[in-house]
């Protein structure tokens, strides 16, 4: 029996490992869940899973769930407050598993004391490797880790690298990667109504069903940018080993070329029950509750280069990655300020690209040593993001 915790719990992702979870009791015991403030899904999620312990960042929030447990069949489950206690339980001793499903730089912390003691990492907050990089890598390797990708993509990669890659043996043997996007809701639409489209387009994916954040990063294709980041710090390639790959059906998750002409894909139905299922039973496999997939209704898989002026935001993060150093944190924070100024109306789309790279030419990346270094960029890139947004 292993037990989980969840950081992010009440998310899409956290939701859907819920899901995994249920149908595999009798291998996992669900010991802790995180929210940041939606009470009402953290209790309903309590009253089925039966955690131990709790964590609701927003301190009132805490109180009144707090409350709401009182006189409950549920009034045993401790309830703990503070970024802090992300830390604390994502590091219990009878945690074996740490779900990292916060989105952005806030689950940085949790996800590298998981990986600081030796816990198994399914790790589906891309922000923090990409903030972290080799920060988190050496941790891993230092405590024994293991680290298991939840993205969709980063775990085709995964099941079609031979066991062991996490030695660095594959490096010879895969030439390349063959990173899949779906292109996002305005792949086709005329660049010059780009300007106009509203947060409730940007959110509505064709194929996946996501949060905002990173439902917006899909349609500037900066999701794609922060996983080319993502492969490169996981499988140890160049950038420029990162070939990504538009297929709208989003049938294939991603590719691996091989340097003897081989190139291994994995494909199912567009579910992240899949890459969660795969995560957890490894290095077995179980079902994950998705509908086989239906290779007679594929009817057809499309491939197309993307075009960088259409989605200037995959040039940043190739640009990002180039530079190095804490230039991918600077990327990164400048787009959760712009991706939530759009959200909020403050900035139109074609606005995010614009301000992050206003942001990346004023500031200088400086080698990412160590967290302190990794953190002070990070709210350094926030400031200039929220001062150039009041500029536009
Ligand atoms: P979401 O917005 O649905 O959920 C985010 C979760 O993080 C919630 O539980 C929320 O309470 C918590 N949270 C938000 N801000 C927080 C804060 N400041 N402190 C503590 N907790 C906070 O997001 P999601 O779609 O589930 O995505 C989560 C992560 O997984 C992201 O990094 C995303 O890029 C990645 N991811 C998601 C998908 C997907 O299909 N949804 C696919 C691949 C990768
Ligand atoms: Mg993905």
């Amino acid at each position: 029996m292993k037990g989980l915790c969840i950081l992010g719990a009440t998310g899409s992702i956290g939701v859907s490992t819920l899901d995994v979870a249920a149908r595999h009791s009798d291998l996992y015991k669900v010991v802790a869940l995180t929210a940041n403030n939606n009470i009402d899904l953290l209790f309903e999620q309590c009253l089925a899973h039966r955690p131990e312990v709790v964590v609701v960042v927003d301190e009132h929030k805490a109180l009144a769930f707090a409350e709401k447990l009182q006189g409950s069949p549920i009034a045993d489950i401790k309830v703990l407050s503070g970024a802090a206690s992300l830390e604390q339980v994502a590091t219990l001793d009878n945690v074996d598993s740490v779900m990292a499903a916060i989105v952005g730089a806030a689950g940085l912390l949790p996800s590298l004391a998981a990986a600081k003691a030796g816990k198994t990492i399914l790790l589906a907050n891309k922000e923090a490797l990409v903030m972290s990089g080799d920060i988190f890598m050496q941790a891993v390797r230092e405590s024994g880790a293991h680290l298991l990708p939840i993205d969709s993509e980063h775990n085709a990669i995964f099941q079609c690298m031979p066991a062991g890659y996490e030695s660095g043996m594959h490096a010879k043997q895969a030439r390349r990667i063959l990173l899949t996007a779906s292109g996002g809701p305005f792949r086709q639409m005329p660049v010059e109504q780009l300007p106009h489209v509203t947060p409730a387009q940007a959110v509505a994916h064709p194929n996946w069903d996501m949060g905002k954040k990173i439902s917006v990063d899909s349609a500037t294709m900066m999701n794609k940018g922060l996983e080319m980041i993502e492969a490169c710090i996981l499988f140890a390639m160049q950038p420029e080993q990162i070939q990504v790959v538009i297929h709208p059906q989003s049938v294939i998750h991603s590719m691996v070329d091989y340097v003897d002409g081989t190139v291994l894909a994995q494909m199912g139905n567009p579910d992240m029950r899949v890459p969660i299922a795969y995560s957890m039973a490894w290095p077995e496999r179980f079902d994950s509750g998705v509908e086989p997939l239906n290779i007679f209704d594929v009817k057809r898989m499309d491939f197309e280069a993307p075009n960088l002026e259409r989605f200037p935001c995959l040039r940043l993060a190739y640009q990002a990655i180039a530079t190095g150093g804490t230039m991918p944190t600077i990327l990164n924070a400048a787009n959760e300020i712009a991706v939530d100024a759009f959200l909020n109306e403050r900035i139109r789309f074609t606005d995010i690209p614009l301000i992050i790279e206003r942001c990346m030419d004023s500031l200088t990346a400086t080698p990412a040593d160590n967290l302190e270094i990794i953190l002070a960029a990070d709210q350094q890139a926030r400031t200039v993001s929220r001062q150039l947004i009041t500029e536009l």
